[in-house]
């Protein structure tokens, strides 16, 4: 039988940490699938990228919000509600790192990432499973990471974070799935953005050694299984942690 090209035509879906990077590619490959899209972040670049996931032919709508905000968050889902008719996909993409080694970090930056990376998430989750739980259907996707299930010197704060939206996912899992809500979770490996720009090319070569598939990931890999994890095809799995890491992990 032939594939329908756009299988998630009039689903809406909302992408944090959508202007750039893996949250950017994430839209355009859901749009290209046919999703209406509203993307939230902190920066003002989410217009233009909405812009962009727009001239697909879908109705796209970028919002400046932080996920940290639980006023702002909960208002912002109900706006998305009513002007988009319902929301059917979330994915929790906004995060950041705050790297140093266990000694030097300070309170700050453990605090910081874990209200982005994790509380984000939670309040993001908390506030479209409400409309999700009326409409007794929806599709979670929480970007965790490699980190947070074998861990990285230097990332405490960020692996914590990462363990936690596991932890996060697989309780709301259990909470959601009598309404046929999933809510899964993909633990990327070492993705090319801004994210990991920053990182010296030394510590670039290592992470390349413990790669067996021996490439970095591009966000499209990972957009991909956000694809996978929104469709009609994986509506038999829930509280599950997809790997796309090269092997990184295993
Ligand atoms: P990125 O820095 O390019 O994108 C992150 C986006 O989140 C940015 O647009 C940023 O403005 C936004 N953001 C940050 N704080 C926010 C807030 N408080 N509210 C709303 N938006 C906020 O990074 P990326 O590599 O595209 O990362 C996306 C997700 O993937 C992150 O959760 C990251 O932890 C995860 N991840 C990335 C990699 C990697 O190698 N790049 C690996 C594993 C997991």
């Amino acid at each position: 039988m032939p594939r329908n090209p756009t299988p998630l035509k009039g689903q809406t879906a909302v992408i944090t940490g959508g202007a750039r990077g893996i949250g950017k590619i994430t839209a355009l490959t859901l749009a290209g699938a046919g999703a209406n899209c509203a993307l939230l972040d902190v920066m003002d670049e989410v217009k233009a990228t909405a812009a962009e996931v727009a001239a697909l032919g879908v109705r796209a709508e970028g919002y400046v919000a932080d996920v940290t905000n639980s006023e702002q968050i909960t208002e912002l889902m109900k706006t998305i509600n009513e002007t988009f008719g319902a929301i059917d996909i979330l994915v929790n993409n906004a995060g950041i790192t705050r790297d140093n080694l266990l000694l030097r970090m300070t309170d700050e930056e453990w605090d910081k990432v874990i209200a982005i990376n994790l509380r984000g998430a939670f309040v993001c989750t908390r506030a479209a499973a409400r409309y999700m739980l009326k409409q007794q259907r929806g599709r979670m996707i929480n970007i965790a990471s490699v980190v947070g299930v074998i861990g990285n010197p230097g990332q405490c704060n960020y692996s914590a974070s990462k363990a936690g939206m596991i932890g996060l996912t697989k309780s709301a899992a259990r909470e959601l799935a009598s309404r046929s809500i999933t809510v899964n979770a993909i633990a990327p490996g070492y993705v090319k953005t801004a994210m990991t720009d920053k990182l010296p090319e030394k510590a670039k070569e290592a992470i390349m050694g413990m790669i067996p598939l021996r490439r970095l990931s591009e966000p499209q890999d990972i957009a991909n299984a956000v694809l996978f994890l929104a469709s009609e095809e994986s509506s038999y799995i829930t509280g599950h942690v997809l790997h796309v890491d090269g092997g990184m992990g295993m």
